[in-house]
């Protein structure tokens, strides 16, 4: 296909653009993409990258599916939005969906997983209000978001800096520790809020049993479990949400990035018991729940369902194994962990990762650096196995020409 309209801006244009009209939080790379299909994607000169990190996680089953783009088109010319002051028949068609792949739960929508988390938050709290229930656990190197309350539910110093006073009433405990948890549960807590693997912190995978041992000592405690698989879920781990390998069921969960193939979009859901203190008025979105991103929500469930894509999920994971086991056997002082799930995929080197970056960037492959030395990949589901070949070859090169940790 061709990559480029005739008047369509070089780089070098919207670069200037971008450098008087838009506000500058964010570091980007001098690359203008254009265009996308599948894995892989297109710049304004035409450059074609292969793409392992296709919209931060975003675009589970790769860039413009098809049946997305057919849905949200049909969709579009029927109705854009409407508020939640109606019913809509695509938002309803989504909750029974999620909630029957799930726990039964009930959902609100919204557009972003910040805003699911700060929806977690406030509905625990409510929940908890007449026992005087209100502070939040949280783990340490988590990430569940940049609005108020999500920011100091991270804890992370470094994403606070500047930003003090935080939202009082967390508790920070170490991820992974169980025990940690139980010293800090008080007649105070409301909620214990974890991811069930930890994204951005690196693709940290918790030891077997912590889910379920998180699950135990809330009910112990009567506090209520929320799971924030803004990044985990919808089958990047190979289930629909990553809970299901332990079966350690939630009160709530949150879910954003893939949800709807890489329209924005949010949800969280709570089990009726839980859910159903919030009353009409309590909390609201605009956008949320449109039918436009539940259109997409909904092709992006069928299109997973169709293809076999939560089964694919296994194969694709141990394909990338297999090509770091290789690297790894060629430079062990290199490679100090291989953490993968699916299509959730850490490489943890012994040095910083930002050269794997640059080096992939220049040959052509988007891939991700997290946590200092970790190499996060979020491949989509429906990467092909000559893809996954040819990137990890250019991964190998790129790390294997690394010096020695200094
Ligand atoms: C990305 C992410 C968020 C924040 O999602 P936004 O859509 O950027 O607000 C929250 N939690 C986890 C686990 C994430 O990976």
């Amino acid at each position: 296909m061709p990559p480029l309209a005739q008047d369509m801006a070089t780089t070098q244009e919207t670069m200037a653009q971008f450098e008087r009209f838009v506000i500058g939080n964010y570091r980007r790379f001098p690359v203008c993409l254009v265009r996308g299909e599948g894995s892989e994607i297109w710049d304004a000169e035409g450059n074609r990258y292969l793409d392992f990190f296709p919209g931060w996680g975003c675009n589970l089953l790769g860039h413009c599916p098809p049946r997305i783009v057919e849905a949200v088109r049909e969709q579009l010319g029927l109705l854009i939005h409407v508020p939640n002051t109606w019913y809509m028949a695509p938002q309803g068609e989504l909750a029974q969906a999620l909630s029957e792949r799930s726990f039964g739960g009930q959902c609100f929508f919204c557009n972003s997983g910040a805003e699911a988390n700060e929806a977690a938050i406030k509905l625990a709290r409510v929940h908890g209000h007449e026992r005087g229930r209100f502070k939040i656990i949280t783990m340490e190197g988590g990430f569940h978001g940049r609005t108020y309350a999500a920011l100091t539910a991270t804890a992370q110093p470094k994403y606070h800096a500047g930003f003090e006073p935080m939202v009082p009433g967390f508790t920070y405990v170490p991820y992974d520790d169980l025990a940690a948890v139980e010293r800090a549960i008080d007649e105070h807590t409301a909620a214990v809020m974890v991811e069930p693997i930890q994204g951005e912190g690196g693709v940290r995978m918790p030891s077997p049993g912590y889910l379920t041992g998180l699950r135990r000592i809330c009910d112990e405690h009567g506090v209520l479990l929320i799971l924030d698989e803004v990044q985990t879920g919808l089958g990047r781990t190979g289930t629909w949400f990553a809970y299901e390998h332990e079966g350690a069921t939630p009160d709530i969960l949150t879910c954003a990035k893939a949800l709807a193939g890489g329209v924005a979009a949010g949800v969280m859901m709570a089990r009726p018991a839980v859910a159903r203190v919030f009353k009409p008025g309590m909390h609201a979105s605009t956008f949320g729940g449109n039918p436009i991103a539940c259109r997409a929500a909904l092709a992006a469930i069928e299109t997973i369902e169709a293809d076999g894509l939560l089964e694919r999920a296994g194969a694709i994971g141990a394909r990338f194994r297999g090509h770091f086991e290789r690297i790894k056997t060629q430079r062990p002082e290199l490679v100090r962990d291989i953490r993968i799930q699916g299509v959730m995929i850490g490489l943890e080197l012994t040095r910083d990762a930002t050269f794997v970056v640059d080096g992939c960037l220049a040959r052509g492959l988007l891939v991700n650096a997290t946590h200092g030395s970790v190499v996060r990949l979020l491949p989509a589901l429906t990467i092909r196995d000559d893809q996954i070949d040819h990137g990890c070859s250019i991964l190998a090169e790129v790390i294997q020409s690394a010096s020695l940790p200094d």
